[in-house]
């Protein structure tokens, strides 16, 4: 695997070598979070199994013509599909309709192979597909092309049905190690050593967005300044509260487009921010005007902000923890070090801990079609009060 771009995942990569080897099963399900590496795995596969190089085990050898192409989305043989358009979804598509979709997909992988070899589909944020893709994909599943290997990349397992998860060898991409991390973004010439630490602190195991992020100084800082407000709460009183949850729900979802609109693993380098519509002031207007009207942001769009916000508030309360157990030096939050560690000192630790123990039935909430903004209210409430120092 001379030319393989996987880095730090050596138990996947070499499931993906003896497939490469041996001959791929027609379908494999890649799972792990946004940015820990999937889509460059499954563009490593991809261009394994296309590449021409002798020796079956230098493939991919990242040097040969189809690698090239595989590496540049650019192979006929290597089909690529994302979610794109309001709410982020990948929807049933088709002649005559809108958005790409899995039909158009499927479309594309009826024709023969255009190089003569294998062919190839990745499906990135496969759990973003709606019921009817879903349904068109299991109908492919069921009765796959000669000589075609479907590849689903996916945060979560739990959104895409039993019946098509059945169907997939599965490899599942854990988080990378930070001292990894820190030598991806030094060999990328990506980060000095003192940012690398950060990011590679901050991103929590996932190459690919430290990567993204290091590339966009604006991501770090704004993510700085939501951890910083989330620990200002502990002071706020309890409207304060609710406003700066939905300020923050507002700015964590421009930040995530950060996260998805750049970056070399990413499937379709032509998915763009969502329009006007999704917004990301609209939360804040919505507290603003009382919280009674409804939003203009897509419920999914809401949703997803929602549960970012979750993950970013669980690492601002394992931080403190961190810092009550003397663990300093394993914070995400290196920035706000100083902040946490006074603010451990004046919380109890039954208290944080009953508050992370929400934030996870917050998660299922959330994944439980609640609504994102009674579950961030709730939050902004039962998040701890400063007590007097002892
Ligand atoms: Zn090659």
């Amino acid at each position: 695997m001379d030319g393989a771009r996987t880095q730090g995942h050596p138990a996947a990569l070499a499931a993906v070598a003896r497939m490469i080897r041996d001959g791929a099963t027609h379908a494999i399900l890649l799972t792990g979070p946004e940015g820990v590496g999937k889509t460059t795995l499954a563009q490593d596969l991809a261009a394994g199994l296309c590449c021409t190089a002798d020796d079956p085990a230098a493939r991919p050898c990242g040097d040969c013509r189809a690698c090239r192409l595989v590496f540049a989305d650019r192979h006929p043989d290597v089909h690529q599909l994302a979610p794109e358009g309001v709410g982020r979804q990948i929807v049933i598509g088709g002649p005559g309709a809108r958005t790409r979709g899995i039909r158009d997909l499927v479309a594309d992988l009826a024709f023969a192979p255009v190089e003569g070899g294998a062919r190839v589909a990745i499906v990135a944020s496969a759990d973003r597909m709606n019921e009817d893709a879903q349904g068109a994909l299991l109908k492919t599943l069921e009765e796959p092309p000669a000589g075609v290997v479907i590849v689903l990349c996916a945060d979560a397992e739990e959104p895409i049905l039993p019946t098509i998860r059945s169907r997939c060898r599965r490899i599942r991409l854990g988080p990378v190690a930070t001292r990894e991390i820190e030598m991806i973004l030094a060999e990328h010439g990506a980060a000095d050593p003192p940012l690398a630490a950060r990011l590679a602190r901050v991103t929590a195991g996932r190459p690919g967005l430290a990567i993204r992020w290091a590339g966009e100084p604006e991501a770090l800082r704004a993510r700085n300044e939501l951890h910083r407000s989330l620990l200002d709460l502990t002071d706020a009183r309890p409207a304060e509260r609710l406003t700066s949850v939905r300020v923050a729900a507002g700015a964590v979802s421009a930040l995530t487009a950060v996260g998805e609109r750049t970056g070399p693993s990413r499937a379709n380098p032509a998915v763009e921010p969502d329009p006007g519509p999704s917004d990301d002031s609209s939360m804040g207007s919505q507290a603003e005007g009382g919280g009674a009207g409804t939003s203009r942001t897509p419920a999914a769009e809401r949703r997803r902000a929602a549960e970012a916000l979750v993950g970013l508030w669980s690492d601002v309360a394992r931080d403190i923890t961190l810092c009550r157990l003397g663990l300093a030096s394993d914070v995400r939050g290196l920035d706000l070090l100083d902040e946490s560690t006074v603010l451990a000192a004046a919380l109890e630790t039954h208290v944080v801990t009953a508050f992370i123990e929400r934030l996870g039935r917050a998660g299922l909430l959330l994944a439980g079609n609640v609504s994102p903004e009674l579950v961030l209210d709730d939050l902004a409430l039962a998040w701890p009060r400063r007590v007097a120092a002892a």
